[in-house]
């Protein structure tokens, strides 16, 4: 404890650091343990605490003891952050650090049963690089990675909402989950991203439609229902999307059921 509390054990004898400590670090624990000791139920978590610029982990185990409690903490920091970044590969894109398509079909599964529950329109829009294969064609493989971070860096600051999730959908094409989201909310999107993405000027001589580089994005708005599945909402926006294409390029096009 004394190592938690960055001080000699000797100074911590005697002292009621405890309670102050946890109600500034983790404000509702200190009700966990009056439980403990009220139920007689041992309770066991991992907590973090910010020292010096690092997430230190604890593991705590609080047990009755008497009329009062005891605790067991041990550091697992090593562990913790291992977990972390193990966690991280499984779910995020390694060039764009956005979310994988692993998460993307994880999430919505959960996202569609979601709003089938709650009735609720669930939107996603689909973007596509316009002439990317040009792009690598006379930049080089490398320039294109680099244009591919640029753009997911740009995709990632026009979303606000928590439960949006953006996630890198193949090669350059990446998707954009919404729920509760009607059809408008999602064009209002559609649109801040394509003038976002026009902002960045990422030059690209080889395009057809501009001098820089632009995307195409479909959208798909739909309330589940029984009949369909979230495969549906995924082919309508691909629809969508070769639509936006056909009429050509750095534009939007929506189908919503
Ligand atoms: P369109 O406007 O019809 O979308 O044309 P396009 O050239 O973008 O479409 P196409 O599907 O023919 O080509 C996609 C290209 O995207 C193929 C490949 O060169 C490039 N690409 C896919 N994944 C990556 C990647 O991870 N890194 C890089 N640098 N390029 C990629
Ligand atoms: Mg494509
Ligand atoms: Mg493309």
């Amino acid at each position: 404890m004394a190592k938690v509390f960055h001080q000699e054990p000797e100074d911590l004898i005697g002292k009621l650091v405890f309670k102050r400590f946890i109600e500034q670090n983790h404000p509702g624990l200190f009700a966990n343990f009056i439980e403990v000791v009220e139920t007689g139920k041992s309770l066991e978590k991992d907590f973090s605490y910010y020292y010096e610029e690092e997430d230190k982990w604890y593991h705590f185990i609080a047990v009755k003891l008497g009329d009062g409690f005891a605790i067991t903490v041990r550091d697992i920091t090593t562990r913790k952050n291992l977990e972390l970044k193990l966690n991280s590969l499984a779910t995020k894109d390694g060039l764009t650090n956005i979310y994988n398509r692993r998460t993307f079909d994880e999430t919505i599964v959960k996202e569609w049963q979601r709003c089938y529950r709650e009735k609720q329109p669930l939107s996603l829009i689909l973007c596509d690089l316009d002439y990317f294969k040009h792009y690598n064609d006379f930049y080089g493989h490398p320039a294109g990675d680099d244009c591919l971070k640029k753009v997911a860096q740009t995709l990632d600051n026009s979303i606000t909402r928590l439960s949006d999730l953006l996630a890198r959908f193949g090669g350059e094409e990446f998707a954009i989950l919404l729920p509760n989201t009607d059809k408008n909310g999602a064009i209002t999107i559609a649109k801040r991203i394509q003038i976002a993405i026009r902002l960045e000027t990422i030059p690209h001589e080889k395009s057809v439609v501009s001098d820089i580089v632009s995307i195409s994005i479909g959208i798909a708005t739909m309330i589940p229902v029984l009949e369909n599945s979230s495969h549906t909402l995924i082919e309508m926006a691909d629809q969508a999307l070769y639509q936006a294409k056909n009429q050509g390029r750095d534009r939007y096009s929506v189908l919503e059921d």
